[in-house]
């Protein structure tokens, strides 16, 4: 063989070589997904996105973005003006029923399903107290002014679940009451996430959280579970424990660590009790909620943490969902199903 073939030969194995390479690599067109990271802002929250993702585009990614602001603009805001939730609230004491979407009724429908469970401990009907608390405001620096006792008592009175009436398609709201879907909205939101990214073949898996709710989907590369934290209430920068779950699992946690203030040693934050007007106090700093409808997840959070530990766990066995509880003493409860996917922190 002269140098001249010798030279083709090698050249053309070097080329079989990478062609192979690549073709492996690429594994017969069934590439490897790759991790995409995104922490961004909306819905007054912070928002993280872990996918998992064949083409390593972002596009799923940006789109939970954008899905996430219209939710919010279109439907679920109360201080948005161009939201259904602000258009319902702008009737309330009117004559006329607010005509809502189909969306919008089986959204209340739930939250008065729930309200009835918990025996009013949820209540979407609490916009008015609420907004005298303003406590996502001080949080955030502004300047903390306690609400005037008779106001709150009053916004109280206008206020209970009872005196909503919705049906498919109207909604009516009495003199002096306002919604508020802030104790759902971020459930929902899951919901929306996990029908989008299954409209996207190149999302393998992923997990992302909505403030403290957070949804699992797809498979994890190289198989396992996802280990979702549950943080420790008493401090915040180390967990209590984790979850190991599979794909299309919701998990919400409302706790009294995340937006409070302190007047005279008294922590005040944003989980009210519907029947006092007042920060709920039944004992616990958080409760994490796992199910697979975001909705429920969120608003049983919430519910849970004004009931406390013992009326809570029996709310969740009723639902038929998974409930961990943090009391002041720091003590963990849960439900007997839990324990099959709360592992504590070494
Ligand atoms: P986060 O918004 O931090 O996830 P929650 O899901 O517990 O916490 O929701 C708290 C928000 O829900 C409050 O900011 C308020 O707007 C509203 N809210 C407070 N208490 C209740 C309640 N008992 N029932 C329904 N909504 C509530
Ligand atoms: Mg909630």
């Amino acid at each position: 063989m002269n140098l001249f073939m010798k030279n083709f030969w090698r050249r053309q194995f070097i080329g079989i070589f990478l062609g192979s390479l690549i073709f492996f690599l690429c594994g017969c067109g069934e590439r490897k997904p790759v991790a995409v990271q995104t922490t961004d802002t909306a819905m007054g929250t912070v928002i993280r996105q872990s996918l998992y993702v064949t083409n390593g585009s972002t596009a799923a990614a940006d789109e939970v973005m954008e899905l996430l602001e219209a939710l919010d603009q279109e439907t679920l805001s109360w201080r948005l003006e161009t939201s259904e939730l602000w258009r319902i609230n702008e009737t309330a004491g009117q004559k006329e029923a607010a005509v809502i979407t189909e969306e919008m009724a089986a959204i209340l429908k739930s939250c008065q399903e729930i309200s009835e469970k918990s025996g009013g401990a949820f209540d979407i009907t609490i916009g008015q107290v609420a907004r005298l608390w303003s406590i996502d405001t001080w949080a955030a620096g502004g300047e903390p002014r306690l609400p005037d006792e008779k106001a709150v008592a009053h916004a109280v009175d206008r206020a209970g679940y009872r005196r909503l009436s919705v049906n498919e398609r109207e909604v009516c709201l009495p003199e002096g009451m306002q919604l508020d879907l802030g104790a759902v909205g971020k459930g929902i939101a899951l919901s929306h996430i996990d029908s989008l990214l299954q409209q996207h073949e190149e999302v393998t898996g992923a997990v992302i959280s909505v403030g403290g709710s957070i949804l699992t989907y797809g498979t994890k590369p190289g198989g396992g579970s996802w280990r979702v934290g549950v943080a420790n209430p008493l401090d915040t920068s180390a967990s209590i424990g984790y979850l190991e779950l599979d794909g299309g699992w919701c998990v919400s946690t409302s706790g009294d660590y995340e937006r409070y203030i302190e007047i005279d040693g008294k922590r005040l934050h944003h989980i009210l009790n519907p029947y006092t007007g007042f920060p709920a106090e039944s004992g616990v700093h958080s409760v994490t909620i796992l199910t697979r409808d975001g909705l429920l997840s969120d608003a049983l959070s919430t519910a849970c943490f004004v009931l406390g530990v013992e009326e809570g766990l029996a709310l969740a066995e009723e639902c038929g969902v998974e409930a961990v509880f943090v009391d002041f003493q720091g003590e963990i409860s849960m439900t007997a199903q839990m324990e099959e996917y709360f592992h504590l922190s070494q």
